[in-house]
């Protein structure tokens, strides 16, 4: 029986939120606001409007581009694509063609497989198009409140072989971008839209296959994994069979859990791409490049792995107070101020982890005053700590008396002692502070 390998590439695109469209002064913050209140004749495409390019949104993907270790063009212009359809009404979208504003990125699985980003590069969101009834008649409404709307594009190289690999990068991706505070990726409003090539070959060949199924509109990582292994099986039942798969556009149906047929492509579609000639190319200067490479904050990757080495913490631990830079910087400030009461690292992370406890404590301040509770909860009352330190210092002659006359060391044998004594459960600072005023008050006597 045949044997296949799974062929998957990527194309992600990410609004980014910059105050004002990509190529006009119209606002972005489009969700939920009524249809085309934010609008203007360059978002419209009207005849003769002249666009602008918004440096901010450009900036935004450089930054990206820098954080997956692309290199950064430093001649970089926009291209007109040409196509027809009612969600662009001037017949092209401004976007990049030959010279896109970062190239040959890369990023690194859990399990240390090389994914090859090919480019990011930055083009104009189009309008909205909104399927419904008016009367009893089948409309479709637009919306152009998000057209022109900045969106950055990635595209990685097929170089992944498993839905998973996927899944990691997304979120990898997503965090990413939430880190350089240019966008807040959420899928579910649609400002990061996920589309996956899929195929599927035959084992022992190198060249790759001559088709490519492209996965579409899917709003969550889980469905998206869902999605492609669907595919996968779909596609690995038609070539066991002798048949060919066809090149085409599919959605992901969640009640099926299966694919299904959305457009047929016979060949790659010519764009007639050609440079916008309204809006000047972009000119970045090595040292620009390298200033915007300085200024970004500490990366997710990097931000995981210094969690690790320098708390202990596990990888899980670590994944998971990382999720957002703002949880992290609250644990790194948390175990801060609880290194003055002795709390690890460790205690403040399983806090946090397994009881959400920063979720009660907006201020990291507050845990700590939490955990000191906690703690000393969970110790034996006092009054059995102070009867067993009375005990131990009767019964540990020799320790008390080198401790008096000057043996440090002692008290950490007398504490020792107490603890033994009472399986480990009293408070190890308040044994200590029992028996120093137990011996001081025996000195003056
Ligand atoms: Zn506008």
């Amino acid at each position: 029986m045949k044997k296949f390998k799974t062929v998957i590439g990527l194309e992600v695109h990410i609004e980014i939120s910059t105050a004002s469209k990509m190529f006009c002064g119209c606002p972005t913050d489009h969700f939920g606001k009524k249809a085309n209140s934010l609008v203007c004749p360059v978002c419209l495409g009207l005849p003769g409007a002249l666009p602008y390019a918004n440096r901010q949104a450009i900036l935004a993907s450089l930054k990206f581009g820098l954080a997956f270790g692309c290199r950064v063009s430093g001649f970089s212009k926009f291209d007109r694509k040409h196509y027809f359809y009612p969600d662009l009404p001037k017949g092209y979208q401004i976007s990049q063609y030959d010279l896109p504003l970062c190239t040959e990125g890369q990023w690194h699985s859990e399990s240390r497989k090389k994914i090859r980003i090919r480019r990011i590069h930055l083009e104009e969101d189009t309008a909205k198009l909104i399927h419904s009834e008016d009367n009893g008649k089948k409309v479709t409404l637009v919306d152009f409140n998000r057209s022109g709307v900045p969106l950055m594009e990635l595209v990685t190289e097929p170089d992944f072989d498993n839905a998973e690999a996927v899944s990691e990068f997304l979120k990898e991706v997503q965090k990413t971008v939430r880190y350089l505070g240019i966008s807040s990726a959420d899928m579910e409003k649609g400002s990061m839209r996920l589309e996956a090539n899929i195929s599927l070959q035959e084992e022992g060949r190198k060249e790759l296959p001559d088709y490519k199924v492209e996965l579409k509109n899917i709003n969550s990582f889980r469905f998206l994994a869902k999605a492609i292994k669907a595919e996968l099986s779909r596609q690995e039942e038609l070539l066991v069979k002798g048949n060919r798969v066809l090149q085409e556009t599919r959605g992901y149906s969640e009640k099926t859990g299966k694919t299904f047929s959305q457009r047929v492509k016979e060949e790659a579609q010519d764009y007639r791409y050609f440079p916008e000639p309204d809006i000047p190319p972009v000119r970045f200067s090595e040292d620009e490049v390298e200033k915007i490479k300085l200024s970004l904050p500490e990366l997710p990757a990097a931000k995981r792995q210094r969690f690790m080495d320098k708390y202990g913490l596990s990888q899980v631990y670590a994944e998971i107070l990382i999720q957002e830079a703002s949880r992290a910087d609250y644990f790194e400030e948390a175990v801060a101020l609880g290194a003055k009461s002795n709390f690890s690292a460790k205690t403040i992370a399983d806090l946090m982890v397994n009881k959400n406890l920063d979720r009660q404590f907006p201020e990291p301040a507050g845990l700590v005053k939490r955990i000191t509770e906690v703690t000393n909860k969970d110790y034996l009352p006092d009054e059995l700590t102070q009867g067993a330190v009375k005990e131990v210092i009767l019964k540990e002659v020799k320790a008390v008396a080198d401790y008096q006359k000057g043996k440090t060391q002692s008290l950490g044998y007398l504490v020792g002692s107490v603890q033994r004594l009472l399986k480990g459960k009293a408070d190890p600072r308040r044994v200590q502070e029992i028996i120093q005023k137990e011996l001081t008050k025996g000195a003056e006597k």
